[in-house]
């Protein structure tokens, strides 16, 4: 037992203590008994009231500390009662009568302790917060048509002339009883079952009162005696809970959830009802009518129950406009380019998928890049480029039809599609080099620029994909470059086997291979709220002999090209398995997880299930230290073999993330069927998290995810701040520099010994 523990548990014994005796002592039947048990009440009473007060010093969540505090009012308030009781008995020595005073500090007590609730409350927003009260006033209308017809119907209509009395018994019995409904419904709608057990006490606190007070209302309609032996002593139980409550109060205060989706949550406001009509129907089919107030409570809890509805509905539609918007937004966002305005690459390509199959009599492809835009950039500054680039985009659009594609490719690259064009594609794009010959206005200066393009000619019958329609155009453009620029170059299978520069660097990654002279950076992803490390990403690292380090970027794409990808996985996969088995062997967990990228191309490998098997067989490792990383744009290219390829992973135990999410065209409902467990979100979308639009954007997302059950990691995550928000909206799992660059495997032991801030 705790020291805590023990305090708890002496107190309650002693306040029981307490409790028999305050209990016992009217039973002597003298007004000192009846004054000293009245005496032990309002101790009872204070001494809930001051843990409470020390429970309110404990926790620094505002909120929590104000319900305290009204609660410890409330309770000083109820004890005005029992001092009035012991003035009668011990200074009057008379018995006291109802006054209109008791009625007073019974109303502050209830109106005190409804407050206390109300801070107690979690609940986001005024909706929420309507809708828990109406809640309340259903249930508590249903009690009352429950209570009142079974019950306090009879005792009022019996009174007759003691209804002064009565009405004063009634008054504290069902004030208790909408107190205790109100924090019930609270307990059940918004409380997580972790933080009950302080509410669940504070309920017992009401209960006891309740049971107390009806007893007495009770024993003041027929026995016209209204305090005995059972009151007090229930009175002080009651509190005796509430300081149980604040004993083991430790001022932690849960996290804000996500609404509950629980049947309970959805239909459980609904269920008082039952009981009202039960009762009523009980009285109707014994011939006797419902009694006046029992139609009042009736309207009531119909009032309460269709604005509810109301409220719902509202909400419903709400929710709905949002995920629309989000949808529409996600939609735009992951087919359009933020800087310019135009689509973007996920749109080129579904321009060619939705074209290809049955392409028009002609379609043209250009690929355009800018001529030596990196000096407009070192130059002039990046506000600078972007004006270019948004200027080129516009003179783009002037010259094409409505049916034209043009989109930003990504830096100072562009592509058109030509659909179905009736002039000599060639001609236009010459107008198009003109037309960047026109100088561009930037900051007073006049600059011309150059601009290489690559043109693609698809007949019918051609049988290339998008992707390699797109990397013929590259390879024009390319020729073009090399050729001294500000040109066009028609796209013919010669030029594939001249780029002499990546025709070099392709044989040195063979060799790079070979030798073994790619290895593995370990960038870390942490849990969102606790930053506890869950895993590694592995993150291919090249360093040329002469050339020094090449972008990852650059030599993937060559291997991809060269299909060298499966070399480079199956490097990867190695070092990364030798190095986690490395680190649990010298004590890491052994759930971590390393995660590895897999290329576009291989996913479709039907030998990459056997292969990634055997990798983990050789370490001596299980499927749930690996996670293989997709991009999403892999998955929808090769959907159909894809399928099954997943299926095969995943049945080795082995997770499965998707890439740079959002930056290609695919609905969830799409993804939903590959079963993923977890949404890598690209960085585009955290760099966004600062504007109102990029938060509901990864809200909507978030919960997507969560309903297609998939776990969501950010990417790129550098400021504190975006954590926070990504925390609070729900992202389960952070990557990005904020917690560390990738790492060569010598340091992660160090990562793992701490545990990020
Ligand atoms: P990726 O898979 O999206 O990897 C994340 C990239 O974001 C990494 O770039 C990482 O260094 C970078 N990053 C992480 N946190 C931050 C941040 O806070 N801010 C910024 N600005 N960047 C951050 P890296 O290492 O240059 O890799 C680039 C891409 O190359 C990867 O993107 C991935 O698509 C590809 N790649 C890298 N290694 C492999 C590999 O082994 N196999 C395959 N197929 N592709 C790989
Ligand atoms: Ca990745
Ligand atoms: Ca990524």
């Amino acid at each position: 037992m705790t020291r805590a523990q023990r305090t708890v548990a002496v107190a309650a014994l002693v306040v029981l203590a307490a409790g028999l005796a305050a209990g016992l002592l009217p039973a002597a039947g003298s007004n000192l008994g009846q004054g000293l048990s009245s005496l032990l009440t309002l101790a009872a009473a204070w001494t809930a009231a001051v843990l409470g007060l020390r429970a309110a010093m404990r926790t620094s969540n505002l909120r929590n500390r104000v319900a305290w505090r009204l609660q410890c009012a409330a309770y000083l308030a109820w004890s005005f009662g029992p001092v009035s009781w012991a003035w009668y008995y011990l200074v009057a020595d008379g018995s006291p009568q109802p006054s209109p005073g008791l009625i007073v500090i019974r109303l502050a007590f209830f109106v005190l302790m409804l407050a206390a609730i109300w801070a107690m409350s979690r609940a986001a927003g005024n909706r929420a917060r309507l809708r828990m009260i109406l809640d309340a006033v259903v249930a508590a209308a249903a009690v009352f048509i429950v209570a009142w017809g079974g019950i306090f119907g009879e005792i009022w209509e019996r009174a007759g002339a003691g209804r002064a009395g009565v009405a004063f018994g009634l008054t504290y019995a069902l004030s208790d009883m909408i107190l205790l409904i109100f924090l019930a419904v609270l307990v059940a709608t918004e409380i997580p079952s972790g933080h009950r057990r302080g509410p669940l006490l504070v309920m017992a606190t009401l209960a006891t009162i309740t049971i107390a007070d009806v007893t007495f209302t009770h024993r003041v309609m027929y026995e016209g005696r209204p305090f005995d032996a059972i009151n007090p002593g229930m009175w002080t139980l009651a509190f005796a809970f509430s300081a149980v409550a604040a004993l083991g109060y430790r001022g932690t205060s849960p996290r804000r959830e996500t609404a509950t989706t629980s049947r309970f949550a959805v239909y459980g406001p609904y269920l008082p009802i039952v009981p009202a009509a039960v009762t009523l129907a009980a009285r109707i089919a014994t011939g006797s009518m419902p009694r006046a107030a029992e139609v009042v409570g009736l309207v009531v809890l119909f009032t309460a129950v269709l604005i509810r509805q109301v409220l719902v509905l509202g909400e419903n539609l709400a929710l709905l406009r949002r995920l629309e918007v989000s949808e529409r937004g996600l939609q735009h966002k992951a087919t359009h380019d933020a800087l310019t305005g135009l689509g973007n690459r996920a749109m080129l390509t579904a321009r060619l998928h939705e074209l290809l199959p049955a392409p028009p009599r002609r379609l043209s492809l250009l690929f355009l890049d800018l001529d030596d835009f990196k000096e407009v950039n070192d130059s002039l500054g990046h506000p600078a480029g972007d004006v270019v680039l948004t200027t080129v985009a516009a003179r783009l659009t002037t010259v094409l039809r409505q049916d034209d594609t043009v989109v930003r490719l990504g830096g100072d690259e562009f592509a058109v599609l030509l659909d179905d064009f009736d002039g000599d594609p060639r001609a236009l794009a010459r107008r198009m080099l003109d037309m960047f010959q026109e100088p561009f206005e930037i900051g007073g200066r006049h600059i011309a620029l150059g601009c290489s393009v690559g043109l693609v000619e698809v007949e019918a019958g051609d049988a290339r994909t998008a992707m390699e329609l797109l990397r013929d155009a590259d390879i024009a453009m390319y020729a073009v470059k090399r050729g001294g620029k500000n040109n066009v170059q028609l796209f013919n299978p010669d030029l594939h086997h001249t780029t002499s520069e990546e025709l070099e660097l392709r044989a040195d990654l063979v060799r790079a291979l070979d030798d073994g002279q790619l290895h593995a950076a370990y960038q870390p992803i942490c849990d969102a709220a606790t930053g506890e490390i869950r895993g590694f990403e592995a993150l291919a690292r090249w360093t040329h002999p002469t050339l020094g380090p090449i972008r990852p970027d650059r030599f993937i794409a060559i291997a991809e090209r060269a299909h060298l990808s499966r070399r480079v996985t199956a490097a990867m996969l190695d070092s990364a398995l030798a190095d986690l088995g490395g680190w649990i062997d010298a004590g890491a967990p052994g759930h971590l997880k390393v995660s590895v990228n897999v290329s576009a191309a291989e996913i479709s490998d039907p030998a990459l299930p056997v292969r990634l098997r055997d990798a983990l067989a050789r370490r001596r490792l299980h499927g749930h230290n690996l996670v293989v990383e997709i991009t999403e744009t892999a998955l929808m290219e090769h959907s159909e073999c894809v399928v099954t390829a997943i299926r095969r992973i995943q049945a080795l135990g082995i997770g499965l993330a998707i890439d740079d999410f959002g930056t290609g065209y695919s609905s969830l409902a799409r993804l939903n069927r590959f079963n993923v467990e977890s949404l890598k979100i690209d960085k585009q979308f955290v760099d966004d998290l600062g504007t109102p639009r990029g938060r509901d954007m990864i809200a909507a997302l978030v919960a997507l995810a969560r309903s297609c059950g998939m776990a969501t990691i950010a990417e790129g995550v550098e400021e504190t701040s975006q954590r926070e928000t990504l925390r609070d909206l729900g992202c389960d799992q952070i990557q990005g520099y904020l917690f560390s660059r990738p790492v060569p495997a010598a340091d992660v032991p160090a990562l793992l010994g701490t545990k990020v801030a």
